[in-house]
């Protein structure tokens, strides 16, 4: 059976890891999804023997970091920049035990001018760079198609074909709800159950409003249930490959930052239990 997770995101306005890491446990989650600008903040006025020793005694356990973004077609500056976020984030990683990292593909105007043969060997290249960097530390990446075409790998089958392509045991794929739904409306649902087991490290869940793709983006968002993506149906294809790990809240909902995170918190659990 999927496990309950909350990627912070969803509460990102109004909360912090301290109170998402408080009130995640009080609600009976099993995963957390950290965010490396939250981690940040919070080692502002916590050290990481507080986070080890938070994660020591409770049920709650790290599972990925979010994100490391923009990992193509960088300047030298831009991959330096992204390479220190993406070691701090392995450092801290490997200190609590949180075995993945979130990578994304590049979001730029220009990337409707790349074709699937220029992503597919930039993708290639960075992932296994950033996978070489990330191996002593024991950490996994695992990259996530976003379904907007402005981002330059948009599907589940581009993003796969280009994890087999890197063809590494430490790089695997991210299916999200909306990503999947973002780039046909969820046309071809019998492709997830296709996905080897081996090569799915992390399920995003989440739901959105009825509007045409185009006009369709991560405000417009909801907690499962609330919207048109067949959720049952997503769940039940990532289950059908044997997946049984973290199905994690991920939202950028406006409305719901300005929310009580307790309130978010509780009602998203409730939402994901109806689906498994
Ligand atoms: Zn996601």
């Amino acid at each position: 059976m999927l496990k309950l997770g909350f990627n912070e995101a969803t509460c990102m306005k109004k909360s912090n890891v301290e109170t998402d890491l408080r009130l995640c446990e009080k609600y009976g989650y099993d995963y957390i999804e950290l965010r490396l600008d939250m981690l940040k903040d919070y080692f502002a006025s916590h050290s990481i023997q507080e986070l080890q020793s938070f994660f020591a005694g409770s049920h709650i356990k790290p599972f990925a970091f979010n994100s490391i973004e923009n990992i193509n077609f960088n300047t030298p500056s831009d991959w330096e920049k992204l390479l220190d976020l993406f070691k701090f984030g392995c450092e801290t990683a490997q200190a609590i035990g949180n075995p993945y990292m979130i990578v994304v593909p590049t979001v730029r105007d220009d990337m409707v001018t790349k074709n699937e043969k220029e992503v597919l060997e930039d993708s290639v290249k960075v992932l296994n760079e950033l996978a070489d960097v990330a191996k002593p530390y024991g950490v996994k990446l695992s990259f996530e198609p976003i379904g907007n075409r402005r981002w330059c790998c948009n599907s589940m089958r581009q993003a796969m074909e280009i994890i087999q392509a890197v063809g590494r045991d430490d790089v695997g794929l991210t299916v999200d709800c909306i990503n999947f739904y973002l780039h046909d409306k969820g046309a071809d649902i019998g492709y997830l159950r296709k996905i080897p087991k081996e090569k799915l490290f992390v399920f995003h869940i989440n739901d959105c409003e009825d509007l045409p793709l185009g006009i369709l983006d991560h405000c417009h968002r909801v907690f499962p249930g609330d919207g048109v993506i067949p959720v049952q149906e997503v769940c039940d294809a990532v289950q059908a490959v044997g997946y049984d790990e973290i199905a994690s809240l991920e939202l950028f909902r406006p409305e719901y930052w300005e929310m009580e995170p307790e309130d978010v918190i509780r009602i998203g659990a409730e939402k994901c239990h109806q689906f498994f």
